[in-house]
């Protein structure tokens, strides 16, 4: 069953269609990924779906229902979170506070401090906190400060601060940019892991080819906005269209 589907989704920018008509859907339950050269629209597409950015045109439908053009804290209620990449840390936080900020703010909307701290007692938040570091495997490193954190485990305390809303499809824009080979090779186990133990549908951008058909079910490949393959990872690798634009040096 599709979670997800946009249909005709387009976001100009200026004159500059830099998503343009596209339509997919992601099943319930699988890892879909979206990949294609730099300056694909990917990025566009992703926070067309948050709300981040409001589409020009088209529509976007989770589980059933129409979400077109709502803010990105409506999309989180409804159950879509982006693991953003260094932007959702509080540095100077523990480990454990930033993923219990999260929680509370998926609840409640934005809060100051000083209510987390009148909270401190609030079982279900900490229950999911509890959760949600134990499944990036940071629920050790709770009481440590974030700043202290290195960066693979920073980009997986970004993880589970996305996790902390409890999404059932979890949004990943290039989740390994930067990071060495072993720290991606540990996110990559990870992603692997998220879907089985949180039941969770994975929606990733990459532009790690091995990482993409080690982990993606279905694959969407952009260029100029434009859908030019869709299906699994053998019908991509097979399409001619796919195959021209790396040929026409075009890397991923
Ligand atoms: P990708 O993530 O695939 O690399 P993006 O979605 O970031 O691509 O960008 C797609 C196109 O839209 C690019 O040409 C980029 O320069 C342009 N673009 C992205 N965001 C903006 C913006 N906020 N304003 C104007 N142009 C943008
Ligand atoms: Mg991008």
């Amino acid at each position: 069953m599709s979670l997800l589907r946009t249909d005709g989704l387009t976001k100009q920018f200026g004159g500059l269609v830099a998503v343009d008509e596209v339509s997919f859907e992601v099943d319930s339950g699988e890892t879909r990924a979206v990949i294609g050269p730099n300056g694909a629209g990917k990025s566009t597409l992703i926070n067309c779906i948050t709300g981040a950015l409001e589409p020009t045109a088209g529509t976007v439908e989770f589980d059933g229902e129409d979400i077109t053009g709502l803010s990105p804290h409506e999309t989180v209620q409804a159950g879509i979170s982006k693991s953003f990449q260094t932007a959702s840390i509080f540095p100077e936080m523990t480990v454990r506070e930033n993923v219990e900020i999260a929680a509370l703010a998926s609840e409640h909307g934005s809060f100051s401090v000083d209510f987390l701290k009148r909270l401190s007692g609030f079982d279900a938040v900490h229950d999911t906190t509890d959760r949600m570091l134990e499944s990036v495997e940071l629920l050790g490193d709770g009481d440590v400060e974030a700043a202290s954190l290195p960066y693979g485990d920073k980009r997986r305390l970004e993880i589970a601060i996305a996790l902390a809303s409890e999404p059932e499809l979890l949004l990943m824009d290039e989740p390994t940019a930067g990071m060495s080979p072993d720290e991606t090779a540990a996110t990559v186990e990870l992603v692997e892991e998220l879907q089985d133990t949180l039941d969770l549908t994975i929606l990733i951008v990459e532009h790690d080819m091995e990482i993409i058909f080690q982990i993606a079910d279905r694959i969407l490949v952009l260029n100029r906005g434009q859908v030019i393959a869709d299906g699994t990872p053998e019908q991509v690798q097979e399409s001619e269209e796919v195959q021209e634009a790396y040929l026409g040096g075009v890397e991923l």
